[in-house]
């Protein structure tokens, strides 16, 4: 069987150029006469690996020395506990932007643990927006402030950021890093999950400026400190090493074509060609205000549901699957990643311009 175009929210498509490496490595890597995956994290050969992946992604994202990099478990939602048991030291407030079900999920753990302020919502539009935020309702002396830069189930994005003066910044990036040009500077923390940009579930990495590490509640399990992790250079214990091998390659792969300005370019180009056509149907619908909408992840629907799943079952027909959206927005969703070639978007919108041809 061909491989499909697959526009899955996550975990999604690899570039093929990462998975026949991996292929080619798979038993014997550098002549190590094994597989990364049989490896020991502590030996030279991993050592090299797991350096390689920072360093890489360092220069794509140009990251700054004064931000430590780290490869942590646990997924994003891990992440939701471990930025307020550990940032939460000052005056143990924080500021969140409520923007759909993965910012709902951060602000009720952070609840846990302190006082949260959710400066604004668009739950009331469907999540269909990113909210307008007024300064005048930010809490002065937060410890920080909480955004999901990209909201994979609904579609929109950040595309100016808060101003907050000191109050560091921390954003959920799970479904946006490595897609566009980003100056970290301007986070205290940015976190991501592997599985839609970078690689394989399993790791999940963590830029976080250093002075935010040392200072956690004392409740915080030992795994949950980001000093646990960053005084042993992600190597306090097994770290996900076949993932993070498989990352550094990633990384690899984007340096190469060119950087991330490089692949925002590609985005662009993807996403308007998906939007253009939306925006001119007069059968299918995009769900996201204009100036909000992600380059990532794209829903539409059609004017009823019988429709949809008509649409959805010949799409995968033609190879081009996990297109159905998420239950609490119906109709499809096009995840299109950065791994996700030029060519699997035009088909995917020459099919929908048949689909409506044929259903007028
Ligand atoms: N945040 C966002 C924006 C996500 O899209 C996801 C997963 N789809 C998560 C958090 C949760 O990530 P994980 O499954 O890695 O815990």
């Amino acid at each position: 069987m061909n491989r499909v175009y697959n526009f899955s929210a996550g975990p999604s498509m690899l570039p093929i150029e990462v998975l026949e490496k991996a292929s080619k490595e798979m038993t014997n890597y550098n002549n190590t006469g094994m597989s990364v995956m049989e490896m020991s994290h502590r030996s030279a050969a991993y050592q090299d690996i797991i350096d390689t992946a920072e360093k890489t992604l360092r220069e794509i994202m140009n990251i700054p020395d004064s931000y430590k990099v780290l490869f942590l478990q646990g997924g994003a939602s891990t992440q939701f506990a471990m930025i307020p048991l550990n940032l939460l030291t000052g005056s143990k407030k924080a500021d969140y932007v409520n923007t759909g079900a993965w910012s709902k999920k951060a602000i009720a753990e952070a609840k846990k643990y302190g006082e949260v302020n959710v400066v604004a919502s668009s739950e009331d539009k469907t999540f269909t927006h990113i909210p307008e935020l007024d300064k005048e309702t930010f809490t002065k002396d937060a410890d920080y402030f909480h955004i999901t830069s990209n909201n994979t189930i609904y579609g929109t994005k950040f595309n100016e950021l808060p101003d907050v003066g000191d109050v560091p910044i921390v954003a959920d990036m799970s479904s946006n890093i490595l897609s566009e040009e980003v100056d970290v500077s301007k986070y205290g923390v940015i976190y991501a999950g592997a599985q839609k940009n970078m690689g394989p579930a399993g790791v999940t990495v963590v830029i976080i400026r250093e002075d935010l590490i040392g200072n956690p509640l004392d409740i915080t399990p030992t795994m949950l400190k980001y000093k646990t992790h960053s005084d042993k250079g992600s190597m306090f214990n097994t770290p996900p090493t076949y993932s993070i091998y498989v990352a550094g390659m990633v990384f690899e792969w984007i340096k190469e074509l060119g950087g991330i300005g490089a692949i925002q370019k590609r985005n662009e180009e993807k996403a308007k060609l998906l939007y253009d056509y939306l925006d001119n149907s007069k059968l299918f619908k995009g769900t996201v205000v204009k100036k909000d909408r992600s380059l990532m992840n794209i829903p539409f629907v059609l004017p009823t549901d019988e429709l949809n799943a008509k649409f959805i079952k010949e799409a995968a027909d033609r190879g081009m699957v996990n297109l159905k959206g998420h239950r609490t927005v119906g109709g499809m969703r096009a995840s299109i990643y950065n791994a996700m070639p030029l060519e699997g978007v035009k088909k995917l919108v020459d099919f929908m311009k048949e689909f409506e041809e044929n259903n007028k």
